[in-house]
């Protein structure tokens, strides 16, 4: 999971790229870069948080009217090495930068032709270097067959076009990829099924056409642009340096989106392939509510509490369909990251006493929900429950606003190895015992899909469900569990 951006405008565009990457902190706190370019390409790439890699000399020394920059946690590669840390650039040709979300899931067959077929260098063991390199390579072939003087924009976009579509006939797995191509300008495209968010704005200042393409619309308001649309899948977009804006789908595949980005990942105010995820995660809590009240008729709550802070809106939703008190009995300390993309176990599960207080007046001798928006591993659930226990419960049922997650993620999440999964190797019952709770309640995979779809404009055809069962749309590795 990664957070990305890219930027065009008329003056210069580090500070609007930093800012951004504040703004997409939460797809990854591992590490982050920015690369801007004027006459030649400027970066600054750092471990850790946003607001510590870059000081204001980095931020005056990032030259450009047009950037891109990455926010990461790592899904593929090492998370040690700063030479991975994104963006990552090639000189040849042009000189050219990308910043990438996903996750590609034949990389072995891809590393071979980049390295023995197309004889170029990889540096590292991250897919986002194959994918740069599979890019640079096919511009050049058809750069070098172009016999004219100088290609003009159109020209060069045709080029760049093809270039994305050879790479997406080689390339599996998920890419939502911004680059740079020094001279030329921004250039963006996400894969056939368009499983991680890419969404498109602009602003217009003194005649200027200024654009930004970034993982989530977080940003725009704070910045001043305007939300166009997403980026389609299989669409490639390039905006000269002059703001000029050149566009086009070169194939058509259904459109998956990642339900995950809905249930967890993506910020609440954010909207991604169209679909408000605020509005979607109330949804995801009146259909847990309504299925509730069909299997336990008569039986409520005295009150529902959030497993903050994702599940309060869902938490909030769910109260109110079942007509009980809404609670927030668990105080979350802002300061201490978010535990499911802390990579270590035993890290992970100490962070949760450290994050979580419980409000004793909220809790005890009461017969308490909590509402979480997944089990993962079923850590985290379970201290939580531990924890309200403490406090005085009179009973703790738990309800999960996403149903069993079974299946790895090969497509960017860090939703782990089968053996990791709880959900895989038991049952909901022993799912149940695990966590110590009375009662265990799980969402039904059509009803999440619905609170996803309900308002959605007709262009998603079924977001990738890969992780609850549902087909891999875009290629499948074996992996040990
Ligand atoms: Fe998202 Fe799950 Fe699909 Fe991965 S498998 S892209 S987490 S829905």
């Amino acid at each position: 999971m990664c957070g990305i951006v890219g930027m065009v405008c008329a003056e210069q565009v580090a500070t609007k790229l930093y800012d951004s990457l504040i703004q997409l902190q939460h797809r990854g706190q591992d590490a982050a870069g920015i690369i801007t370019c004027n006459e030649r390409l400027h970066f600054k790439m750092g471990l850790g948080l946003v607001r510590d890699i870059f000081e204001d000399r980095h931020i005056k020394r990032l030259e450009g009217t047009m950037g891109i920059g990455h926010t990461r946690y790592p899904t593929s590669g090492s998370k040690a090495f700063v030479e991975e840390v994104q963006p990552l650039w090639t000189s040849v040709p042009n000189g050219i930068a990308i910043a990438h979300n996903g996750n590609i899931v034949n990389p072995e067959v891809l590393r071979e032709e980049v390295t023995v077929q197309r004889k170029r260098y990889l540096n590292t063991s991250s897919d986002s270097e194959i994918l740069l390199h599979l890019f640079a390579s096919s511009l050049q072939q058809y750069l070098e067959a172009d016999i004219s003087e100088s290609m003009d924009d159109e020209q060069f976009f045709e080029a760049a076009v093809a270039s994305v579509q050879s790479l997406s006939e080689l390339v599996e797995g998920s890419y939502s990829v911004v680059g740079l191509i020094k001279d030329r300008g921004l250039i963006a495209f996400r894969d056939p099924h368009g499983i991680r968010p890419l969404v498109l704005g602009k602003k217009t200042r003194t005649g200027h056409d200024e654009y930004i393409i970034a993982s989530e619309d977080t940003m725009f308001h704070m910045l001043e642009f305007e939300y166009v649309r997403d980026i389609a899948p299989s669409e490639v977009v390039m905006v000269t340096k002059q703001g000029h804006l050149f566009s086009q789908i070169f194939a058509h595949a259904s459109y998956n989106p990642c339900i995950f980005e809905y249930v967890y990942f993506a910020r609440p105010d954010a909207v991604i392939n169209n679909i408000s995820v605020y509005r979607s995660r109330l949804r995801m809590g009146e259909n847990l509510g309504k299925r509730w009240k069909e299997v336990y008729k008569d039986l409520r709550p005295d009150v529902v509490i959030p497993a903050p802070s994702t599940s309060n809106t869902m938490a909030l939703s769910m109260a109110k369909e079942l007509n009980v008190e809404y609670s927030e009995g668990l105080y979350k300390n802002p300061f201490i990251g978010r535990t499911f993309i802390m990579s270590d176990q035993a890290e992970r599960r100490q962070s949760v006493r450290y994050k979580l207080a419980p409000q004793r007046l909220e809790i005890k001798d009461k017969v308490v929900l909590v509402v979480d928006d997944s089990i993962v591993r079923g850590t985290t659930s379970r201290e939580i429950v531990s924890m309200v226990r403490d406090y005085g419960a009179k009973a703790v049922w738990f309800a999960s606003a996403c149903p069993p997650v079974t299946h790895p993620c090969q497509y960017g999440v860090d939703i782990p190895t089968k053996g990791e999964l709880i959900a895989s190797s038991h049952t909901i019952e022993e799912i149940r015992a695990y966590l110590g709770v009375d009662i265990l309640f799980y969402q039904e995979t059509p009803d999440l899909i619905e609170a996803v779809m309900r308002k959605s404009v007709g262009c998603i055809d079924m977001p990738c469900h890969a992780c609850l069962g549902g087909p891999y749309v875009a290629g499948y590795k074996e992996v040990e569990s």
